[in-house]
């Protein structure tokens, strides 16, 4: 059984004041049957860690370098994540992709990176909707998942967002089907690259336009087990109805 997950990522948001969200969640979610994860900016992570307590909530980073350490000026080692308490990191988010010029083979060599620090990866994949529109959805996901995600991938180190490009920060979202596909589909490659057992311990989230109203009716959708938030994570009022309707 596939553990259920609920993460969000802040991005480029949150200063101090914003840890008192954090310190919301857990109350209201402490003792919850679902897995709960926060990626605050990297400034943040250390403090926020210092705020969660019994393992309420696993916080993570949201982007890392592919080397151990060096000349990297503005660059954060996954080690360094690891030391400042996060048990997790984002790779290959669709705006690192597109605004940094990350490859596949960049995201996977980070990933590996990452696991030597034994931090899970959450890795992203998605299309465009030039890419949806031209009907190549799954050559996409299939080149991205073969080129980003490193041998060894199990369901302890491993989770696969699939996040549309089209679909974040847009409040547009693919329908159920669209959604189920999609996740079937990353099933079947991650079984028959990793075996029956790691490939269908991985968990797979939605990403995109994730919002209290539709959260339920995605969480319907087989091989969903959970979503990646941005907007709405950044506050509980928002985010605790989307853990809601994963429990
Ligand atoms: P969104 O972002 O929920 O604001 O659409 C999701 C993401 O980028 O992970």
């Amino acid at each position: 059984m596939r553990r259920k997950l609920a993460a969000g990522n802040w991005k480029m948001n949150g200063l101090k004041a914003e840890l008192d969200q954090i310190d919301a969640l857990t109350e209201r979610h402490a003792d919850s049957p679902i897995d709960l994860l926060i990626c605050p900016p990297a400034t943040l992570i250390a403090a926020a860690v210092s705020r969660v307590a019994n393992d309420a909530m696993m916080i993570g980073g949201q982007d890392c370098h592919s080397e151990v350490s060096g000349a990297f000026t503005g660059d954060i080692s996954a080690a360094m994540l690891a030391d400042a308490g996060a048990g997790a990191v984002i790779l290959g988010h669709s705006e690192r992709r597109e605004l940094h010029q990350e490859s596949d083979e960049l995201i996977r060599a980070k990933a590996v990176m990452a696991h030597q620090s034994g931090l899970i990866t959450v890795v992203c994949v998605g299309e465009s909707l030039a890419q949806r529109e031209a009907a190549s959805t799954l050559d996409i996901i299939a080149a991205q998942l073969a080129a980003s995600v490193p041998d060894g991938a199990t369901g302890e180190n491993m989770v696969i967002a699939y996040e549309p490009i089209w679909a974040i920060g847009t409040g547009k979202v693919p329908t159920l089907n669209q959604i189920g596909e999609v996740h079937d589909f990353i099933r079947a490659r991650l079984e028959q690259r990793f075996g029956t057992a790691a490939g269908q311990s991985i968990r797979l989230l939605y990403g995109g336009s994730v919002k209290p109203d539709n959260a339920a009716g995605i969480f319907t959708v087989p091989n969903v087990d959970g979503a990646l938030v941005g907007g709405a994570s950044l506050t509980a009022a928002d985010f605790s109805p989307i853990i809601e309707a994963l429990k």
